[in-house]
């Protein structure tokens, strides 16, 4: 699978097949003599040359190259940009928190030092630090306190060919701080763009027509297969694939396997460790590491580390190991073909509501993946599709500004002051309709007016700004006060912003339902929640109690520590926090105000429909409300697999809603009745 075009428009490292890395644990070498041996320090003098005198370059390069570890070392080791801080962004908070570990390591400082990184509700950096790594939302929160980014003298927008909304935003406003930099006869701002993928014209383009500097990677020989038949059940096909391999290939041989999500990554982890213990002895043991963005990072470093001697690793992984982290020793790369990601919504003809959906991976990703086999040596792909099917798959994901809710876009784009919204320099422009409704959106939560044709943001919107969340949740929490209830919505939230602190082992099911019936609560999910929350805190996070209430314990430790940094937001916008302790109704009437564009209507067929887009949906086998079918629930997210699920839901009284919107409701019942 070679994938890039040869004859470089600059420069080319030639293959040394010589030259491979030894496997990195049964052959350990030191972190210096890794850095030499990395195919981008060959050309490390040519690239130094490159970023001192460009101020804008945009780097391909296979992954593992070196391009994120190296590039940031080689400016500070060049003295360049030593004025002020080089920033480093990248989409997954994972990504980040594990790379500046790495590049700490080799430049044998303490983290949080000269290399930091800070990642939303995580700032470990001090005013020591000149690599700094960092999640492009990060960095565009900094944005909005300092347009000029003046703290920074280079900016690296690192896996930019992931194209996340935050990134494409980002393209925009840290060209606009270069530019504005140089007229104003300040310290310039560098600015380079790193991709592994060929597709980099647009980024050249928009970037001044900047030069394209290309590294080639090793890249051994991968042989593909696919299914013979379409497979219903990718999982089941995964779990007998890992085990054929794990039969078959010698232990020293890695597997990683492309999965959706925590929840399944985790489902699939516990069936491979049982079923790996009962094998015959002449199979070798295994060893399954999860990887996923929401894992600590102490758990994350374990991908790292190489299985115990005969052992043979077993890596699952969301689609963070595609191309943002690189792990050794891998020989077989099972992919299931499938992504979760945030999807254009084509029967509302506008996505209005977030729907999280599991879909086909696009030829740009499948191949990506299977090149993650070929690092080190010849490998194998078992891609659970077939060839027909392969074919049949987009040839480029659809970046996400193109498909997603504007709504948080538009309220930071205003928030950092951007004069007209609506005319934003966006590398790949949204549709106009998408920015309209998502303005619309924002004026119905009272975030911005419209003045002439200016889009402005009201003082409730300034507010919502400062909130790292979504402009509904923000709002939420903005007007709890009212209802006397901020500490409930507070932790509500914060449970809603981690991955679920729910434990659901499928073979002991009935075991979590006996232990879950105490604390189900008849006015829905988030009230369930809520109550787990608060025995939590009861017992003060005991493990033991954790353990046998079915809670994942990590999870409920970040919800600690997102609750802890939104209460000091509060705090400082001088909100009134108020606990509703006995009354839940009033915190389920705040939720009704602030989430009742997520509303849906029980029909007398039993369906449900989606209030603002009439769509047809159904409550997530999940919900504690899936039997009881109240009239109106809010809710908190949509997924689409077979039908359209509404997931985490609310008991609401209809005039709770009609109060919170009354005129957005007129237009949308009088449309649903008729
Ligand atoms: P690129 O950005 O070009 O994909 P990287 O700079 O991320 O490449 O990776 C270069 C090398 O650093 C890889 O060989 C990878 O194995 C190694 N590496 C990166 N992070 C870690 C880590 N946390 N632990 C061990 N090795 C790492
Ligand atoms: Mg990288």
């Amino acid at each position: 699978a070679k994938r890039f075009k040869p004859g470089s428009p600059f420069f080319r490292l030639d293959k040394k097949p010589g030259m491979l890395l030894p496997r990195v644990g049964h052959a350990p070498v030191s972190v210096d003599a890794q850095r030499r041996q990395l195919p981008i320090y060959p050309s490390r003098t040519q690239v130094i040359n490159q970023l001192r005198q460009l101020h804008n370059a945009v780097f391909i390069g296979e992954t593992g190259s070196g391009k994120t570890t190296q590039i940031p070392q080689y400016l500070y080791e060049a003295g360049i940009g030593r004025q002020g801080v080089i920033a480093i962004t990248q989409p997954r908070r994972v990504a980040a928190i594990s790379l500046a570990g790495r590049v700490a390591e080799e430049k044998r400082v303490q983290l949080g030092k000269l290399v930091g990184y800070t990642v939303r509700f995580e700032d470990v950096t001090s005013s020591e630090t000149k690599l700094k790594f960092m999640t492009d939302g990060m960095l565009l929160r900094e944005a909005i306190g300092d347009p000029l980014l003046l703290r920074y003298t280079v900016v690296i927008l690192d896996e930019a060919h992931e194209r996340t909304v935050h990134t494409d935003v980002l393209f925009g406003v840290v060209k606009a701080a270069q530019r504005k930099r140089t007229e104003q006869n300040k310290i310039p701002l560098k600015v380079f763009v790193m991709s592994a993928t060929m597709d980099v014209d647009l980024f050249s383009q928009y970037f001044n027509k900047s030069p394209v500097l290309y590294l080639e990677g090793r890249q051994h020989p991968i042989q593909i297969y696919y299914t013979k038949q379409p497979q219903s059940d990718y999982l089941q096909a995964a779990l007998v694939s890992i085990f054929q391999i794990h039969q078959e290939a010698p232990p020293s041989h890695d597997i990683l396997v492309f999965m959706t999500g925590q929840e399944e990554i985790e489902a699939l982890a516990r069936t491979c460790r049982d079923i790996s213990k009962h094998l015959p002895e002449t199979c070798a043991p295994m060893t399954v590491v999860p990887l996923y963005a929401s894992l600590p990072p102490t758990q994350q470093l374990r991908v790292f580390q190489p299985a115990p001697k005969g052992s043979r690793k077993v890596i699952l992984s969301t689609n963070i190991a595609e191309t943002s982290i690189t792990i050794s020793g891998i020989k077989y790369v099972i992919d299931t073909g499938m992504v979760k990601a945030k999807r254009y919504n084509p029967e509302s003809g506008l996505e209005v509501l977030a729907v999280l959906a599991v879909q086909r991976v696009s030829k740009a990703q499948a191949w990506q993946r299977a090149g993650r086999a070929g690092r080190e040596d010849a490998g194998s792909c078992y891609r659970l599709y077939t060839e027909d099917e392969f074919d049949n798959l987009a040839n480029m994901t659809v970046p996400e500004i193109q498909r997603c809710n504007l709504a948080s876009v538009v309220l930071q784009l205003l928030a950092l002051g951007v004069p007209d919204v609506l005319n934003f320099d966006f590398m790949s422009k949204p549709s106009p309709e998408s920015m309209r409704t998502a303005v619309d959106q924002l004026s119905i939560l009272g975030a911005v007016e419209r003045k002439d044709d200016q889009v402005l943001l009201t003082p409730m919107g300034k507010k919502m700004a400062c909130f790292p969340l979504e402009p509904r949740f923000s709002k939420t929490l903005l007007i709890s006060p009212e209802f006397c209830c901020t500490e409930e919505v507070l932790t509500i939230i914060s449970l809603l912003s981690v991955d679920s602190v729910l434990y659901n082992p499928p073979a002991r099911r009935d075991d979590v339902l006996a232990a879950r019936k105490k604390f189900i609560s008849s006015e829905g999910d988030h009230m369930t929640l809520l109550n787990i929350y608060r025995a939590f805190r009861k017992v003060s996070g005991n493990k033991e109690w954790c353990r046998e209430n079915f809670v994942n314990s990590r999870n409920m430790g970040l919800v600690l520590e997102v609750r802890s940094q939104l209460r000091d937001i509060c705090i400082k916008l001088n909100m009134k926090l108020e606990s509703s302790l006995s009354d839940l109704a009033n915190v389920r009437r705040c939720l009704a105000h602030g989430l009742f564009m997520n509303a849906a209507e029980l029909h007398l067929d039993g369906s449900y429909v989606a209030l603002d887009t009439h769509q047809t949906v159904s409550i997530h086998p999940s919900s504690v409300l899936f039997q009881a079918k109240p009239a109106y629930v809010v809710f908190n997210e949509l997924l689409h697999t077979s039908r359209c699920y509404m997931r985490d839901l609310c008991l609401v009284d209809a005039d709770w809603l009609h109060e919170a919107a009354p005129e957005y409701f007129r237009r949308k019942l009088r449309a649903t009745k008729s």
